[in-house]
């Protein structure tokens, strides 16, 4: 089945390029023009990637995409009119996977949709593939994780910190991000609360695999989950 790809934007000429691009090459998409009608199409699943503008008549695409993150590490390629916020979408501040400005050749953006999908572990939903690969299983209705087998007694902190790791292995998260992903209150915490949290979370894991750390510390950046495990 052809891979579907949700595209995100409200000018209707633009969606339309794009839509007839991605079909040209096989895909399979949906449309739609505001934030909230992309969060009910993404619940339902079987999206591969997500087409994204940063201006929507609703709510900022930036916004949108960390709240894609805090549940799934879906491919996301930003649409942006403006060149100063590049570094901005792609990598740690934002999440997004690559980007494209406008007016850009729909082809080009094609080409994009396909080079992501093909360095992102599955296509389908990433954050699941994730996890059946690798020593963690996440129980997202009972918020427990297991590592190796043995069920992990997490704080709410460790559990999401994991959590948001584990999705996206290999990934670079800044203190920042993790923040913004995992806490509430972004603003009530600072820089070290993570740190202290990642120390106790490490503790807990030695407890099942003495030899392995799984959490890598980036200097000056932050913190991945090792790629092979
Ligand atoms: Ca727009």
């Amino acid at each position: 089945m052809a891979e579907k790809i949700l595209v995100v934007e409200d000018e209707p000429a633009i969606a339309d390029n794009i839509t007839y691009a991605l079909r040209t090459e096989g895909f399979d998409f949906a449309w739609c023009s505001t934030a909230e009608e992309a969060l009910a199409i993404l619940a339902e699943n079987g999206i591969s990637l997500v087409v994204l503008d940063v201006g929507l008549p609703d709510r900022n695409g930036f916004d949108l995409c960390k709240q894609i993150r805090k549940s799934s590490a879906l491919p996301i390629i930003f649409l942006t009119a403006r060149t100063d916020e590049v570094d901005r979408v792609v990598g740690l501040e934002i999440g997004g996977d690559d980007y494209v400005v406008k007016p850009f050749s729909p082809r080009e953006l094609a080409a994009r949709v396909k080079a992501v999908l093909r360095r992102s572990p599955s296509t389908g939903n990433a954050t699941d593939a994730a996890v059946v690969s690798s020593p963690f299983v996440i129980d997202r209705t009972k918020l427990k994780i297991s590592y190796f087998g043995k069920p992990l007694d997490l704080s709410r902190y460790e559990y999401k910190i994991l959590e948001v790791l584990v999705g996206r292995p290999g990934w670079v998260f800044s203190r920042d991000q993790l923040m913004d992903l995992v806490w509430q209150e972004p603003e009530a915490s600072m820089d070290r609360t993570v740190d202290t949290h990642v120390k106790t979370l490490r503790a807990k894991l030695r407890t099942v695999k003495p030899k392995l750390d799984p959490i890598q510390t980036h200097r000056g950046l932050g913190y991945s989950l090792k790629e092979s495990l």
